[in-house]
């Protein structure tokens, strides 16, 4: 089945908008993506209609705002594929959901001297909670190099593995390069060592059908926003045996069974990691974006991102100058690129002016810029309602801004 664009793009008001007076092309989506009417009415009828505090409340809005959140756990269960729905844990996003796991896991886990393995191409968030563990568990990163396409170098994983190791922590696609990391093969070997596997599914859980059992991780963190859903509201998937293991993050709210100033005992999964209001609103939405999405069919999805990336790579490599950075054969919709000497700040600002949304710089993601030697790169992200002709007008938008430079 092929996706009908024109109709999916009646449902994002936004794209209809004019910057600088020229019509918005929003190649912004890593960084988050718009959002389809059925989401924000699922807010606005939120709050207006069914808004009270969950869990506890013996009234009938608290009852239904209860069951609208405990109905949204289920949706992100049976979109991600996992087993239980108290294995899905609500965050503020994937920071918080990773940074969740380096802090429970880490102070549970892990002992001085023992190491976690991550890779070159990790998004600060899967860098920056591990090095504040270590502030804790004088614990050692292992990284995973990445080659000159930006393509994982997977064969290296077993060296770096030993008797220490606690945990592999690894993006499913980089933000940065595009690159899809080969999960499976990671935690095939990671398993056959009892190594537990985290992954970081920001960029992929809005482009690719994530089963996470089949996948066979234990643990998988994605954020709303990216996947057309609101911001602030993320996910964290554990298996049931490393949820129930590892102790509580955050105290307060709904996560305690039994407080006493001497001692306090924790709720049941998935509220033992739940503290405070949750935000309930937000995981409706978030449900709202996920049926969208599944409605109009994640595969489809894929394969129209999958053409405008092709589509893309093929008009872009004849512009002069023109440098990707991250060219692995299994990429996902969005390219990093650099042309000529033009700093990549100069060029989306150019671009900005034409009403082309891009992202220019290191894209929290600075040790990718620093195996490039490289400040930054431009970088262009898909979704499900761009088009070939969007991709022609940042084509022109580049020549454009390039004839300027070279003048
Ligand atoms: N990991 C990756 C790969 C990302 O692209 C991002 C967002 N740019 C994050 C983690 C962090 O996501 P959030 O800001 O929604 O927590």
């Amino acid at each position: 089945m092929t996706i009908n664009i024109e109709k999916i793009r009646e449902d994002f008001p936004i794209l209809k908008k004019e910057v600088y007076g020229k019509p918005l092309v929003y190649f912004d989506n890593a960084a988050t993506t718009q959002k389809p009417t059925c989401v924000v009415d699922t807010i606005v009828k939120g709050y207006y209609d069914c808004n009270a505090n969950i869990h506890r409340g013996v009234h009938f809005l608290s009852q239904q705002a209860t069951e609208a959140h405990e109905a949204a756990r289920k949706t992100v269960q049976q979109f991600i594929h996992a087993q239980h729905a108290h294995e899905i844990v609500f965050t503020r996003g994937t920071t918080e959901a990773i940074n969740l796991v380096a802090h429970s896991f880490g102070i549970s886990q892990c002992s001085d001297g023992d190491e976690i393995i991550i890779t070159q191409m990790e998004h600060h968030s899967n860098i920056v909670p591990w090095q504040l563990l270590q502030s804790i568990r004088n614990i050692r990163l292992r990284i995973i190099p990445f080659d000159e396409k930006g393509v994982l170098q997977v064969n290296q994983l077993e060296s770096l593995i030993n008797e220490k190791t606690k945990l592999i922590a690894v993006s499913h696609v980089s933000n940065a390069l595009g690159s899809i990391n080969p999960i499976k093969e990671i935690v095939k070997i990671a398993h056959a060592h009892d190594i537990p596997v985290l992954v970081d599914g920001a960029q992929s859980t809005p482009h690719i059908s994530i089963d996470v059992q089949d996948l066979d991780v234990d643990f998988f963190a994605f954020s709303g926003h990216k996947i057309y859903g609101p911001t602030g509201i993320g996910v964290l998937y554990g298996k049931e045996k490393w949820l129930e293991k590892i102790p509580p993050y955050q105290g307060g709210g709904e996560m305690i069974h039994k407080v006493t100033f001497e001692n306090t005992t924790f709720n049941e999964l998935p509220f033992k990691f739940e503290a405070g209001t949750p935000d309930y609103i937000g995981s409706t939405a978030l449900a709202a974006a996920l049926d969208y999405v599944s409605a109009i069919g994640i595969e489809n999805i894929a394969q129209h991102e999958h053409e405008l990336l092709h589509y893309a790579t093929e008009k872009l490599s004849q512009i002069d100058g023109m440098r990707f950075i991250g060219e692995s054969d299994s990429k996902s919709g969005l390219i990093s690129f650099l042309v000529g000497n033009i700093h990549p700040y100069d060029l989306g600002t150019i671009l900005d002016k034409l009403g082309i949304a891009v992202r220019t710089g290191h894209h929290c993601a600075e040790p990718v810029m620093q195996a490039f030697h490289i400040e930054g790169t431009v970088r262009a992200s898909f979704a499900m309602y761009n088009t070939k002709e969007e991709i022609d007008i940042l084509v022109a938008g580049i020549e454009r801004a390039a004839k300027m430079f070279r003048r």
